[in-house]
């Protein structure tokens, strides 16, 4: 791990304060100054939350970055560059127009880097474990990397730690999951996706270590987060947590939020691994009290039948963490901009993982990832038993049923069930899922969905399209 701090790594500074900036300010202060994090003509590279066409907590707190690259520019920076990969091939572009990023940047004094719009020839190909990893040139050649991370909830990893934030220095398709199962391995009950999730960030995360981490939990993101749904709701904690070594930042910030290190599988492997200090005993704590600021906080839910949606029944089979993510945004966009369509649909199954129970209804049965597809193909909801045409005898003088019994039974006969909305994928991506339905739906059915359907395709997906076509990249990542 290529290392750029002068700090003492068990140094961790717990600020609380009335302003967000000044937590930051404080935090820094107390690790002894921007000055020993940052030297004169430095070039620096801040990683920050640049997820979604969404404001802020989804995206990183303004009055944070701006503060932060203030304390840059007096300790002498040279060049602030600020980025990161957006999520789902979102383009950085996109992003920063909605959010007027750009510019905000140029004024002060720092630059975007659009990591989505370079050429192949700005990644370096760096070798983790084997693995060769596409890693932003920027990064690796920046004399400084900080991490600015907004703290919300994660329904994967409890809480969006620093160490996940880092992650998207890599592209969409780095990220993405291959489906390897491994000889006498059961993928589903060991959860494979996630533990091969984790050694990817691991692996990505070792590659450069930076020089300051701050995990500004200032506003938190409680609820359904990460993204702003209707079940999410924000909190002032009045929080930020800083240091230089992430691992030990993000430790403390989960005690914060009453986690133990053996509750945290990123941190437990990171333990294994010695990317940093994993025992609270060998932290040097400055600042706020740890065991006076602890917070009760509600977290996503770990259960996909505990996201209750209107009219809406859902089959969970044998589940990963690959689909549960996946389903977990679709259920929670669903819940928060669905609700008036689904008034009109009445009625909808979605199956999920492998084996799911039968739905309760053979209309508008959504069947959702490889697993359920692969595992339902036979299944008795896939046809439907309907009156033949001709189940009555004619005669010359007009229609006579044959008997009462057959009046009373008219002959079936079966056919396939076409109310099905298949959604392959392992793990479907979101972009599909939200076209398959609005093409399913159609506009009358559906007119809430095909309006945010339109929105993200005219304003997000379009654009992200193109760029990934450009580059060659499958837009399934
Ligand atoms: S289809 Fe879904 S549940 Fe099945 S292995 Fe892939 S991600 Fe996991």
């Amino acid at each position: 791990m290529i290392e750029n701090s002068k700090v003492n790594s068990t140094d961790v500074a717990i600020i609380k304060n009335d302003s967000p900036t000044k937590a930051i300010s404080n935090g820094i202060e107390l690790l002894g100054g921007i000055s020993r994090f940052i030297g004169k003509e430095d070039s620096v590279f801040i990683k920050i939350n640049l997820r979604a066409p969404s404001g802020f907590p989804v995206n990183v707190s303004m009055d944070s970055l701006r503060n932060l690259i203030i304390l840059c520019k007096k300790a002498g920076a040279k060049e602030i560059y600020v980025g990161g990969f957006p999520e789902n091939g979102v383009k950085t572009s996109t992003l920063s127009s909605i959010l007027g990023l750009k510019s905000y940047l140029e004024n002060l004094g720092a630059e975007l880097i659009s990591l989505d719009d370079q050429v192949t020839s700005s990644f370096s190909i760096v070798d983790v474990n084997g693995k060769n990893i596409e890693y932003p040139t920027r990064v690796l050649e920046s004399d400084k990397l900080i991490i600015l991370n907004q703290v919300s909830v994660d329904p994967l990893f409890k809480c969006t730690l620093s160490i996940l934030n880092y992650y998207s220095l890599v592209s969409s398709k780095s990220q993405k999951i291959e489906k390897i199962i491994r000889s006498g391995k059961d993928y589903l009950l060991l959860d494979q996706y996630k533990q091969d999730l984790i050694s990817n960030i691991l692996d990505v995360f070792s590659i450069k270590k930076p020089c300051l981490v701050i995990n500004d939990m200032f506003y938190f993101l409680e609820g359904a987060g990460p993204f702003i749904f209707k079940d999410s709701s924000i909190i002032r904690t009045g929080l930020v947590v800083s240091g230089s070594d992430a691992v030990a930042v993000d430790l403390i910030t989960l005690k914060l939020l009453k986690i133990d290190l053996l509750s945290s599988e990123i941190l437990l492997e990171a333990r294994n691994r010695k990317l940093g200090i994993t025992n609270v005993s060998e932290i040097n704590l400055k600042g706020e009290s740890l065991d006076a600021n602890k917070l009760i906080v509600n977290f996503s839910v770990y259960k996909l039948n505990e996201i209750t949606i209107n009219n809406t029944y859902l089959q969970e089979g044998r589940i990963c963490s690959g689909c549960f993510k996946e389903a977990y945004y679709l259920l929670n966009f669903m819940k928060t901009h669905m609700t008036k369509d689904l008034k009109y649909i009445r009625k909808q199954s979605i199956l999920i993982g492998e084996n799911p129970p039968e739905p309760d209804t053979v209309e508008n049965v959504i069947v959702f990832g490889d697993c359920a597809l692969k595992s339902t193909k036979n299944r008795d909801f896939r046809y439907i038993q309907v009156p033949k045409k001709d189940s009555t005898i004619k005669t010359v003088r007009g229609k006579i049923k044959k008997d009462n019994s057959s009046q009373n039974k008219p002959i079936m006969k079966e056919k396939v069930n076409k109310s099905i909305i298949e959604i392959p994928g392992c793990p479907p991506d979101m972009y599909m899922s939200l076209n398959t339905l609005v093409k399913y739906y159609g506009k009358t059915k559906a007119p809430n969905l095909s309006f945010y359907n339109a929105l993200l395709n005219q304003f997000v997906f379009k654009e992200s399209e193109k760029s990934i076509k450009k580059k060659g990249v499958n837009s399934d990542v």
